[in-house]
């Protein structure tokens, strides 16, 4: 279909101004494009949390000089990662030494995060032009093919490249697999559900625990696993907020509530964590509010693109946060659409941008979907049967993970394995 020109154009509209949206919109400011952010949202209220990059995002965030935005925000640089089982008991502790991978794992207040993305989207002091964000704009749907986005008040608006970063009900992804084998792909529940607590370490009383087991302020991740339940957590925002995400299985597995704002009485978790160490127990006691949130994910998609559309973010990979992945996923997506549509402008075929979305998906598709396999695979279980031992390896996916340089230099590598195997396979014929 040609692009009508009665209707407002763009060289990318971005649907969504999540955490995928807008570093979609740094990546691609760039070079000049002028940029359209939809957001369904007013945008004034994100979600109380803390939120982890993987080294592997945190590169790529460095990259983009966004220190400017990010250092007011109180980042902290995570350390290490501390497993103990529910008496308590330390069980292994991993110094995150990630000087091997380039970038540091960071802790971020969810809130900040999101603010540091969208001021740096929009700055007119970073290279390129500034993306303009409209909230409370929801899509409804789009023409992959003419790259129109149809807004739910009657409007539509038209893009060079529709970016699909609308989060895991997407509207976009109905299109983009409409006609494939995952038609009609929809999140499903996992199984787990978590409940969510942050709370101002000033609050809190002096816990009765040794530091060698456990220390408020330190800059690490702690897990605690038992009786099918775990709890991850953690300080943020330079020592000030103690974050927990609290896994219990899912008490509701056909409900609907997928919202992060399902508000649950605090005596329910304290319920669900009595086999927990007292100390726990008394950080989450302090909690102001608690939202239970059911955990979904998607299997992967036959395809994240079609004609003009691309997706991104949870809208092509949502998985469960038991590898902290979820957000840095969709960072490496953003900078995969910087690397391989650098050559692509307003002018460009709707074959050639096609190709170059194509391009993405092939260097992104399997490792992102290795990544939510894993995920899967880090929900299981992960108690002995008495409880007293930790059977996680917190190390199992590190390299995997988080050895990561771009998408243009894993598709290299991607290339390379694919000739290193036939290689293999014809010396053996
Ligand atoms: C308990 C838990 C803890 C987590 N912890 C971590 C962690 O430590 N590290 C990590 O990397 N990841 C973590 N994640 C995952 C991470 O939060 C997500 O993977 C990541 O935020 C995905 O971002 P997104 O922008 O794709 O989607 P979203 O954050 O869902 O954003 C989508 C945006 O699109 C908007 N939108 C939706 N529909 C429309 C529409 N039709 N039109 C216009 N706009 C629309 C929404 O309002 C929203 O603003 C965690 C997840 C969970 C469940």
């Amino acid at each position: 279909m040609a692009i009508r020109s009665e209707v407002e154009q763009w060289d990318v509209v971005i649907v969504g101004a999540g955490i995928a949206g807008l570093a979609a919109a740094i990546a691609l400011r760039k070079d000049g494009r002028s940029i359209l952010v939809l957001e369904k949202s007013s945008m004034n209220k994100e979600v109380g949390a803390l939120i982890s990059l993987q080294p592997n995002a945190s590169k790529i965030v460095d990259g983009w000089n966004m220190q400017p935005f990010l250092a007011e925000k109180k980042p902290m640089v995570d350390e290490a990662f501390r497993l103990l089982n529910v008496e308590g008991k330390l069980q292994v502790e991993m110094k995150l030494n990630t000087s091997q991978f380039g970038a540091d794992r960071m802790l971020y207040h969810r809130q900040d995060l999101h603010d540091a993305l969208r001021q740096a989207a929009t700055s007119e002091n970073m290279p390129g032009s500034p993306a303009v964000i409209r909230t409370s704009s929801g899509a409804t749907g789009c023409d992959c093919e003419s790259g129109t986005v149809y807004l739910s008040n009657g409007s539509s608006v038209q893009g060079s490249i529709i970016v699909g970063a609308d989060g895991i009900r997407s509207a976009i992804r109905d299109e983009v697999i409409k006609g494939t084998t995952s038609e009609g792909s929809k999140a499903i529940p996992t199984g787990l559900s978590a409940y969510r607590i942050l709370v101002e370490i000033d609050k809190l009383p002096k816990l009765d625990v040794p530091e060698d087991v456990f220390d408020l302020k330190r800059s690490a991740t702690t897990m605690i696993v038992g009786h099918d339940k775990r709890v991850i957590m953690g300080p943020g925002r330079g020592g000030e907020m103690f974050g927990l995400v609290c896994l219990v299985p899912d008490p509701n597995p056909n409900g609907e509530g997928t919202s992060w704002n399902n508000p649950a009485p605090l005596g329910e978790v304290l319920e669900a964590f009595k086999a927990f160490p007292t100390w726990v127990r008394e950080i989450m006691s302090q909690a102001p509010d608690v939202a239970l949130w059911q955990l979904r994910d998607i299997d992967p998609l036959t395809t994240w693109t079609k004609g003009r559309a691309i997706l991104i973010g949870d809208a092509a990979h949502a998985m469960l946060p038991t590898q902290g992945q979820g957000a840095s996923q969709s960072i490496e997506d953003a900078e995969a659409l910087q690397a391989f549509l650098s050559g692509i402008d307003s002018k460009s075929s709707s074959e050639e941008v096609h190709a170059q979305l194509q391009a993405i998906v092939s260097a992104r598709y399997e490792r992102a979907s290795l990544i939510q396999a894993y995920s899967r695979l880090q929900a299981k279980p992960a108690a002995s049967k008495d409880n007293k031992t930790v059977q996680l390896n917190p190390q199992e996916f590190m390299e995997y993970n988080c050895n990561y340089s771009g998408a243009k230099d894993w598709a290299k590598r991607q290339r390379e394995a694919e000739e290193m195997a036939y290689k293999q396979t014809a010396a053996r014929a």
